[in-house]
């Protein structure tokens, strides 16, 4: 039989439309997977045995009756825990959560549903999306399967590990500061940020609502197109939705496989994104997918933003700003875990008090100190005023940038993955981390990274980040499968290509040389 988990979703999608493999055969062989290896990996929280193969047994009997279709119908998906579920626990990552099962589906969920994907299970994530390592989930970290001691990348660490470890062809993830596209940079995955109100965000638990943007996760950029037009569209239950009417993501996509596709595009290369604390070897791979691209008739060209080099310290004002405010409904009486004090009075702020000092991480009570300070009486012009200002300039420095450029390109993360414990004590380390992906997200604007190739120093994945402007998601997918294209001509494969290697550093051992 064929290698199912192997497959892009979108040849996986063809097969099952001819009828040559059913949905039941291609989920049952993601879960005999996620059981051989997740052990190691630990990508799920939870897995859905039952109820996947039971929803592919449906999808199934559905096609058999001779009923059309959508296009991913039957095709498994791994699902961000931090989207609400309504038959299974959505915990964000935190004891505070744990074993809650949301009373009804997040409206991407719900979008998969209808559209016959079959939902394989929740995925690990730093609690509540605070992290880039996936070190501050409060069930243990997932390990990158491209090697075992190091990050898979966070928030969403546990869609991306799922993704490249051939566990599930496809994931939803959310990228508040870049915990879509920084994961998939360290696993050699695709993943895409989509335009701020571009994907609901209704049932998508809040970490920073004027930040958070639910996308794809999968092995390439046609797969993550075809999954974003399954979740996007307006949606009248988010009131920051937009109601634009969005051309075909995956048209755009297969536009970009056409000969020529990157003929005259201008490319500006984001000056304060390419400097020192990047690692050589994302430098040397960024450079030479500069060269190919120029090679293919792109125009590259370097765009100065300088208000980029503030975006982190105005993010890691803004966003505990509201994630102290959001988080503030974990009150003990309305979701999950509820802790007695052990002595005294039993008020309700005391039993407030006990839970949400038993079940928050220390990462998450970190960033609610910090936002409670910056939002106070006497501070909030200093702190908060502030960042909103610095944010207004990083706005100006995009619109400045594409008036000159079609798309901005940057190393996606400055390294490759980082060992365990390596950022962990460090706070101010971690969130630099995230200085490539956080300035997209604070002027709205959509993002994708995809993977460029190894850093020769550590044989890990490097991504390249593309932006374009906001609205214009389909540039990304257009670029993106271009570029995809070129590599894998110049390497004989994708960097997680449909050849069945055993994991992925073992596919590129056997093609020694080739990136
Ligand atoms: N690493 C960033 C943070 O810790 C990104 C988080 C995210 O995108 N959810 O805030």
């Amino acid at each position: 039989m064929t290698d199912l988990i192997h497959l892009s979703a979108a040849t996986l999608a063809g097969l099952l439309a001819d009828g040559s493999v059913s949905s039941v055969e291609a989920t049952r062989a993601h879960l005999d997977h996620i059981d051989a290896v997740d052990t190691d990996v630990h990508a799920f929280l939870h897995v859905a045995t039952d109820a996947a193969l039971a929803a592919a047994a449906a999808i199934d009997a559905r096609r058999a009756g001779g009923e059309s279709l959508a296009p991913l119908a039957g095709v498994p998906i791994a699902i961000k825990d931090v989207l609400a579920t309504a038959d299974m626990p959505s915990t964000a990552g935190s004891r505070i959560l744990e074993g809650w099962i949301p009373p009804y589906d997040a409206t991407v969920v719900r979008k998969l549903r209808e559209a016959g994907l079959v939902p394989l299970g929740k995925t690990n994530m730093d609690e509540f999306a605070m992290g880039s390592s996936t070190e501050h989930s409060a069930y243990g970290p997932t390990r990158n399967p491209w090697d075992l001691g190091r990050i898979p990348g966070g928030s969403g660490g546990g869609s991306a590990a799922a993704v490249s470890a051939f566990e599930a062809p496809l994931a939803l993830g959310s990228d508040t500061g870049g915990s879509i596209r920084q994961p998939a940079a360290v696993t050699g995955s695709v993943g895409v940020k989509p335009t701020y109100g571009g994907v609901s965000r209704y049932g998508a638990i809040a970490l920073a609502s004027s930040l958070d943007q639910v996308g794809p996760v999968s092995r390439s950029v046609l797969d993550a197109a075809m999954l974003h037009d399954v979740i996007g569209g307006h949606d009248p239950l988010d009131a920051t939705s937009l109601p634009d009417i969005w051309p075909s993501m995956t048209e755009a996509a297969r536009a970009g496989l056409a000969d020529g596709a990157l003929r005259g595009v201008k490319v500006g290369v984001i000056k304060e994104l390419n400097g020192d604390g990047f690692q050589s070897g994302v430098k040397q791979r960024f450079d030479e997918a500069l060269a190919i691209l120029a090679g293919a008739g792109a125009e590259i060209s370097e765009v100065s933003a300088p208000n980029f080099e503030y975006a982190v310290s105005a993010y890691y004002l803004i966003l505990p700003a509201e994630a102290s405010s959001n988080l503030a409904r974990f009150d003990s009486v309305r979701f999950g875990m509820r802790v007695n004090p052990g002595s005294g009075p039993l008020t309700s702020e005391r039993v407030m008090a006990a839970t949400r000092d038993a079940g928050f991480g220390p990462e998450v009570k970190r960033r609610i100190i910090l936002g409670t300070y910056a939002l106070s009486a006497g501070y909030y012009d200093a702190y908060y005023g502030s960042a909103q200002k610095v944010r207004t300039l990083i706005q100006r420095d995009f619109d400045a940038a594409f008036s000159k450029v079609d798309v901005l390109v940057s190393p996606s993360a400055p390294t490759t993955a980082f060992k365990f414990g390596e950022k962990l004590a460090d706070p101010m380390a971690m969130y630099l981390n995230d200085i490539t992906t956080i300035p997209a997200n604070l002027a709205g604007v959509p993002g994708m990274g995809l993977p460029i190739g190894l850093a020769p120093e550590d044989g890990l994945p490097v991504g390249l980040q593309v932006m374009a402007p906001a609205r214009q998601d389909a540039r990304l997918y257009t670029f993106g499968a271009a570029l995809e294209k070129l590599l894998e001509a110049k390497w004989g494969h994708t960097l997680l290509s449909e050849a069945p290697p055993l994991t992925p550093t073992e596919m590129f051992a056997t093609k020694e040389g080739a990136v």
